[in-house]
This record gives C-alpha cells, sequence and structure tokens, in this order.
C-alpha cells in the first residue's frame, strides 16, 4: 500500500505501480491507510539519558530508498550486540547506568556516521525530484538519472564489525592519550611483565 503512495510520487503516473489497476484496491478498502514515505533527519547520537536507545527506522527513517531498512535495522542491532558484548563481557561489569550509557555510545558512534551519509544522499535526491519522464527526451534524462546515481556499495558492502572496532581503537587510543605519563608508564610495565609470564608459562608447557 505504502509503495503505491511512493510510487505516485516518485515514478510517471502511468507506471504500473501508480496505475488504477494497482490504486483502485486501495480506495475499495476504506480500512486502508496510506502513510506518506517519511525521511527524518541525522540525529546527533543516539543515546537518551542513560538508559533509552533506537536502532532501526526509528533512529534513521529514510522513506525506503535503495531498499536498505531492513537491512540497516538488522546491522543496528549487531552493532548493539557487540557494543554490549565490549561493555559487559568482564564478570567484573556491573549492570550500571555509567555502563549501559557506555555501550550505548559506542553502537551510537559506529552506526551514526553511516545512516547520517544515507540521510544526506536521500535528502538531496528529494529535493532534486519532481521531473515526471513521458516523452522521450524526458526518457533520456532519467535513464542519465539513474545511471549517475551515486555509487551504494558503501552502504551494502559496509562491515559493522570493522566499523565498530575502529570506534573501540579510537577510544581507546583517545583514553590512553589521556592518561599521565606515569601511569602510561605503569600499564606498560604491566603488559610487558603479563607477557613474559605467558612466555614462561608456554614453555613450561612445552617441557612438559
Ligand atoms: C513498501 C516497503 C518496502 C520495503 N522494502 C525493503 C527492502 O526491499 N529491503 C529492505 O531492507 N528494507 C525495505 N523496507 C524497509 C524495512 O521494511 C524497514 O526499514 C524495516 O522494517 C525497519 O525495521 P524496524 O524494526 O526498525 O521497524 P518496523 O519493522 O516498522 O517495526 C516496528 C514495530 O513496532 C510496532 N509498534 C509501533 N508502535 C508501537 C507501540 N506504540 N507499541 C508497540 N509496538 C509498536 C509496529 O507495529 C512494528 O511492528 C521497505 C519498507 C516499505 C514500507
Amino acid at each position: 500500500m505504502r509503495a503505491t503512495f511512493d510510487a505516485s510520487l516518485w515514478f510517471p503516473k502511468d507506471n504500473f505501480f501508480a496505475s488504477r489497476l494497482v490504486k483502485a484496491p486501495t480506495e475499495l478498502t476504506p480500512s486502508t491507510n496510506l502513510y506518506s514515505s517519511f525521511v527524518g533527519d541525522a540525529r546527533p547520537n543516539r543515546v537518551f539519558g542513560s538508559q533509552v536507545t533506537i536502532v532501526g527506522d526509528a533512529a534513521h527513517a529514510h522513506g525506503d530508498a535503495f531498499a536498505a531498512g531492513g537491512s540497516l535495522a538488522l546491522d543496528d542491532s549487531l552493532a548493539l550486540g557487540l557494543a554490549f558484548k565490549e561493555v559487559f563481557s568482564s564478570s567484573k561489569a556491573t549492570f550500571s547506568n555509567e555502563n549501559i550509557n557506555k555501550a550505548f555510545g559506542l553502537y551510537s558512534q559506529t552506526r551514526q556516521p553511516h545512516t547520517a551519509r544515507l540521510l544526506g544522499i536521500v535528502r538531496s535526491q528529494i529535493d532534486k525530484k519532481g521531473t515526471i519522464f513521458a516523452t522521450h527526451e524526458e526518457e533520456v534524462a532519467l535513464v542519465a538519472r539513474m545511471t549517475g546515481r551515486p555509487s551504494t556499495e558503501w552502504l551494502l558492502e559496509h562491515g559493522v564489525e570493522a566499523a565498530f572496532t575502529a570506534v573501540v581503537e579510537r577510544l581507546e587510543g583517545a583514553q590512553r592519550h589521556a592518561l599521565p605519563a606515569r601511569k602510561q608508564r605503569e600499564m606498560e610495565r604491566f603488559s610487558s611483565k603479563e607477557a613474559s609470564c605467558r612466555i614462561d608459562l608456554l614453555i613450561a608447557l612445552m617441557s612438559i
């Protein structure tokens, strides 16, 4: 139903989806609601307070462009799962507001730039549309417009795990940078001690 409504905006009026054949049944069923294809704004982040976040269309409704909303919603869920795993996999991690907020922050930073880019593209395309392609010249213009569309490889081939790892690494790097030099030396001493313990253990195991 929604596709029908959308089609009348996006396609020529004689397009199959905008035709009487498809429209007539919707007009015969008064209980059918037709919704316009909503394109939301890119939110700066998706965390509300410390305990609420949003995924899927609620976070980035983009009017079904590129038929990607379903996979984006699944990618959001994957990123949220990775964030929970990152924060709560340690047995010492408590279910505190601070930790929940940290997980939501990781999730939001992983996904927000990706969907903001998509919303930017969709909005710029909406601003351009409005032409009804009926004559040959207009058809040529339509073909040119379709072939000149921005590549969607970045959207469809996006790796959520890689984006998530980049966010974690960036935040850890910033945190290390913020540590006083004394604390950094202590941490380096600790990790080299830990490495030498691991090597001792390996040698001991190999000699059994
Ligand atoms: C015509 C059309 C074609 C599409 N084609 C594609 C496609 O080919 N590929 C693709 O990837 N995506 C496609 N999409 C987009 C995709 O369907 C959506 O992006 C995706 O379903 C979003 O998932 P979601 O879980 O965020 O939201 P939804 O699937 O909308 O789920 C939200 C749920 O919340 C429920 N709800 C709402 N309010 C309340 C409330 N107050 N209390 C309790 N429950 C509530 C709703 O009933 C609904 O079940 C298409 C969308 C449309 C409309």
